[in-house]
C-alpha cells in the first residue's frame, strides 16, 4: 500500500514493517481522517517512514460518545 501523501511505500516507521491493509477493507483509499490506523504488527499508529505522516493523532481525549 501507498502513503496518501507522498506516494511512497507505506512502511510503519515504529517496526520498519511494510503496512499491508487486509484485502478488502480499505479499498476505498488508504486512509479517512477520522480513522486512526494501527501497525498490525507492533500495535503501534501508524506513522509513515518516508514522510513522517501520522495516520491517527492522538485525539482520544476528544472523543466523544
Ligand atoms: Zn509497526
Ligand atoms: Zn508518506
Amino acid at each position: 500500500m501507498k502513503c496518501s501523501f507522498c506516494e511512497h511505500p507505506l512502511v510503519c516507521k515504529a517496526c520498519n514493517h511494510s503496512f499491508q491493509p487486509r484485502r478488502g477493507e480499505t479499498h476505498q483509499g488508504a486512509y479517512q481522517p477520522d480513522t486512526e490506523v494501527l501497525c498490525p504488527d507492533c500495535q503501534k499508529v501508524l506513522v509513515c517512514k518516508a514522510c513522517g505522516f501520522v495516520y491517527g493523532e492522538d485525539q482520544e481525549a476528544e472523543r466523544n460518545q
